[in-house]
C-alpha cells in the first residue's frame, strides 16, 4: 500500500499545480469582468489563451499516465479498502486525463481565442441588434464545440458529450423526458395564475437609491454567513461567482435604480453559490475535488437562497421593516403581504434573468432543445432567430420583435457553452428535493428563518453537501441526501402550494 500511497501523494502534487494554474486564470477572467480597462480586451484574451494552454498540458502531461499505470489497478474501479476521498479524487482525475488527453492542444487554444472574439462580436452584434453580425462567429464556435466533442468522445452523442462538463453523468434525453414532465406541470400552474388577479407592483420600479441597495445586500449576504475575510462583492455586467483559491471566493452584483429587486436577489443568489465554494471540505483543498459536483448542483445552492428562502413570505417578515426603513417613500402603505406578493408576480416575459419561478424553466427548457438542435445540425444558425420566436410563443405565447431580446439576450453560446443552460432549471428541481431533506431533520424553514436563524440552515447545508465537494457525483450525492433519484414533482409541488398562498388559488 505504501507505493500505492506513494502514487497518489504524487499525483495529488500534480493536480495542486493544475487547480492553481485555473485559480490563475480565473483571478484574470474575474479582473476583465470588473476592473480591467476596456482597451485591454485583446491582449487580455491571449493571456487567457495562454493560460488555458498551459492549464491543458498540465492535465494531459504524460507523468499522469504513467502514475496511473503503477498504481496496478483501474482507477475506475478502485479496491474497496480505499478510503473515499482517495477513490473520488482517483475517479475524477483519471476521467479528467482520459477526456483532456484526447483533445490536442492547438484546439484548446483555438477555442479560447475564437469564443474570446464571438463574445465581443456578441456585445455589439446584441447591442446593435444585427443577429448577421454574429452569425458567423455562433457558426464557427458551434464548429468548434462539436469538434471537440468527436474529439473526446468519436462515437458518442455530441451533446451529450458537451453536458458531461457540466451536468456529469446526464444525458440530453433523461432531461429531455424531465423537461417534458416540467413544461406540462407548470404550464398548468402558470395558466391558473395569469386567469387570477396580478398583484400590484408598481412601488418596485420606483428608483432606489443604489448606493442603500448596497448597504441591504451586503446586509443579507452577511445574515446567509458568507464569508467577506474570504471573499468579497464587487459590481460586473453580469452577477457570477468565481473561486480563485480555498481562501478567496468572489461574488459580483448589478444594481438598477428601477429594478430593487432584480439587484437583491443577485447578491443572494451569488452568495449562495459563494457559500458552497467556501464551504469545501478541508479535506479536499487544493484538490480537483474542491469544486461544485455539478452546476445543477452548484445552482441548487444559489437559487435555494434566492427563491426558497430569499422570495418566501417569511424571509419578509424578518426583514421587511428593515428594508422599510432604508426606503420609507418608496413602500409607504406598503405592508409585508402586499411587498410578497409583488415580489413574486408571474408575467411571461421575453428575458431569463428577471423571470419569476413559475416561467423561469420555460426559458431554459427552450434554450436546451434549440442549442441540443443546433449542436445535432438539425437547426441552422440562419434558422436560429425564427426558430426562437416560435419556440417562445409556442411555451409563453408571447415573442420578441427583436433578436437582442430574442436569441442574442444571453452570452453563453457566444463564449461556447453548450449544454450549460440545463444545469439552471435542474438546480430548481434539486432546490425542492433538497430542502424536504433539510426540513425533515431541522424543522420547518418558516420556523428558522422567521427566527433568524440562518446559520442553522448553512450549518445543514455544510454538513450534506457542501463539504462533499466532488466526492459524489451529482446523482450519488441526491440519493445520498434524500434517498431518491431526482423527481421534478417536488418543485412542482413547492410552487402549487406557494403560488396558492400568493394568488389565492
Ligand atoms: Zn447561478
Amino acid at each position: 500500500m505504501n507505493q500505492v500511497n506513494n502514487t497518489i501523494k504524487r499525483l495529488k502534487e500534480l493536480d495542486a499545480t493544475v487547480t492553481r494554474l485555473g485559480h490563475i486564470t480565473a483571478l484574470l477572467e474575474w479582473d476583465q469582468e470588473t476592473f480591467m480597462p476596456g482597451g485591454a480586451v485583446e491582449d487580455r484574451a491571449a493571456q487567457i489563451a495562454l493560460m488555458m494552454g498551459l492549464h491543458h498540458e498540465k492535465i494531459v502531461d504524460g507523468e499522469w499516465e504513467s502514475l496511473f499505470a503503477q498504481l496496478g489497478y483501474d482507477v475506475d474501479d478502485s479496491p474497496k479498502e480505499m478510503n473515499p476521498i482517495d477513490a473520488a479524487f482517483l475517479r475524477e482525475s483519471h476521467k479528467r486525463w482520459k477526456k483532456k488527453i484526447r483533445v490536442p492542444r492547438e484546439l484548446v487554444e483555438n477555442l479560447a481565442r475564437e469564443t474570446s472574439l464571438s463574445q465581443s462580436a456578441w456585445v455589439k452584434a446584441r447591442k446593435d441588434d444585427d443577429f448577421s453580425a454574429f452569425a458567423p462567429h455562433l457558426e464557427t464556435v458551434i464548429n468548434l464545440e462539436r469538434e471537440y466533442a468527436r474529439a473526446v468522445a468519436p462515437d458518442g452523442d455530441a451533446y451529450d458529450t458537451l453536458l458531461d462538463e457540466y451536468e456529469p453523468g446526464a444525458t440530453g434525453s433523461q432531461i429531455a423526458s424531465v423537461f417534458d414532465g416540467l413544461a406540462a406541470g407548470l404550464r398548468e400552474l402558470m395558466d391558473r395564475i395569469l386567469s387570477g388577479t396580478a398583484p400590484e407592483a408598481g412601488f418596485l420600479e420606483k428608483s432606489y437609491d443604489i448606493s442603500l441597495q448596497d448597504v441591504f445586500g451586503k446586509k443579507i449576504q452577511a445574515f446567509m454567513g458568507y464569508d467577506t475575510n474570504r471573499g468579497r462583492l464587487d459590481l460586473s455586467a453580469h452577477p457570477f461567482t468565481t473561486t480563485l483559491g480555498p481562501d478567496d471566493v468572489r461574488v459580483t452584483t448589478r444594481y438598477d435604480e428601477n429594478l430593487v429587486l432584480s439587484g437583491l436577489l443577485s447578491n443572494i443568489h451569488e452568495a449562495g453559490h459563494g457559500l458552497y465554494e467556501q464551504g469545501m471540505g478541508e479535506n479536499l483543498r487544493g484538490t480537483l475535488l474542491a469544486d461544485g459536483t455539478s452546476l445543477g448542483i452548484h445552482e441548487s445552492q444559489s437559487r435555494f437562497w434566492e427563491n426558497t428562502v430569499g422570495r418566501s413570505r417569511v424571509f419578509w417578515d424578518f426583514w421587511y421593516r428593515d428594508f422599510q426603513r432604508l426606503f420609507p417613500e418608496h413602500l409607504s402603505g406598503v405592508g409585508t403581504m402586499s411587498f410578497y406578493r409583488a415580489a413574486n408576480r408571474v408575467q411571461p416575459s421575453l428575458i431569463r434573468v428577471d423571470a419569476d419561478e413559475v416561467t423561469y424553466s420555460f426559458h431554459i427548457i427552450i434554450r436546451f432543445r434549440l442549442e441540443q438542435a443546433l449542436i445535432s445540425g438539425d437547426l441552422k444558425v440562419a434558422e436560429l432567430p425564427g426558430a426562437w420566436r416560435d419556440a417562445y410563443q409556442e411555451l409563453l405565447g408571447i415573442s420578441p420583435r427583436n433578436d437582442a431580446d430574442g436569441c442574442m439576450q444571453d452570452v453563453h453560446w457566444s463564449v461556447g457553452l453548450f449544454g450549460y443552460f440545463p444545469t439552471y432549471a435542474l438546480g430548481n428541481l434539486y432546490a425542492a428535493q433538497f430542502t424536504i431533506a433539510m426540513e425533515d431533520e431541522i424543522g420547518p424553514l418558516s420556523t428558522i428563518i422567521g427566527e433568524g436563524r440562518a446559520e442553522t440552515v448553512l450549518t445543514w447545508l455544510r454538513k450534506n453537501i457542501h463539504v462533499h465537494g466532488r466526492v459524489f457525483s451529482p446523482d450519488d450525492l441526491c440519493r445520498h441526501v434524500t434517498g431518491k433519484p431526482l423527481d421534478p414533482v417536488h418543485f412542482l409541488d413547492y410552487l402549487n402550494g406557494k403560488y396558492a398562498e400568493v394568488y389565492g388559488l
